[in-house]
């Protein structure tokens, strides 16, 4: 069966690309599994140029095809903030409680019509005769007033999605993939993999 590495150690990422490349006959192995180690510095200005630079230099070091993504929140009344750096927003380390309040103080007093906010997320597949594909793909929404919801991750609690009435973190993992930024571009870029077999 035809591999394909993808460039991160999140379990959660792994599962999903694993789910949605089940039917097309790619076996998908964290670099891990693939016995690659690589201290990659993620160094670009845009989610494209971070998920390009993880995925090359990983193809050029297992000369497989190689998948990497790059995500993020935009919150527009803050010109994009925390966008690239929403991982390290407010430091690597701080937990996301602390981070969502500090979002959610920075809009106090602003109106729901500009409180609109985006999680982006891009992919990047390099492949070994040096071709690169990205793709990338937006869930939209508005940024709460208050953390709600369990499930999901990082700034889900404070993402609201109007036409749901809830916000991501009140979704299950399957309405999530289905709706969600990084489940779109991966059934995108699944489709660059399929035709670059
Ligand atoms: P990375 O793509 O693994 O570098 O992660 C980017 C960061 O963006 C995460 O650590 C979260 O802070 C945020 N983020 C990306 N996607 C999501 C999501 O689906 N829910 C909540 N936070 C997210």
């Amino acid at each position: 069966m035809k591999q394909v590495i993808f460039a991160t150690e999140n379990p959660g990422k792994l599962r999903e690309i694993r789910e949605i490349l089940a039917d097309c006959g790619f076996e998908v192995l964290s670099m891990k599994e693939a016995g690659i180690s690589a201290d990659i510095v993620e160094d670009g200005k845009t989610f494209e140029e971070n998920a390009v630079i993880k995925a090359t230099q990983v193809c050029r070091l297992c000369g497989q095809i190689v998948l990497a993504d790059d995500s993020g929140l935009e919150i527009d009344y803050l010109n994009k903030e925390p966008g690239v750096y929403s991982a390290r927003y407010l430091g690597k380390d701080t937990d996301y409680h602390t981070k969502n309040h500090h979002l959610i103080r920075r809009l106090s007093g602003v109106p729901d019509e500009q409180r609109t906010a985006r999680f982006v997320c891009a992919v990047a597949a390099a492949f070994p005769d040096g071709r690169v594909e990205t793709v990338r793909a937006a869930m939209e929404g508005r940024i709460g007033y208050e953390e709600k919801g369990e499930n999901g991750f990082g700034y889900d609690p404070i993402f609201y999605l109007p036409e749901y009435g809830c916000t991501s973190a009140e979704l299950t993992p399957e309405e999530k993939n289905r709706i969600s930024h990084r489940g779109k571009a991966l059934r995108m870029i699944k489709k660059a993999l399929t035709s670059g077999k």
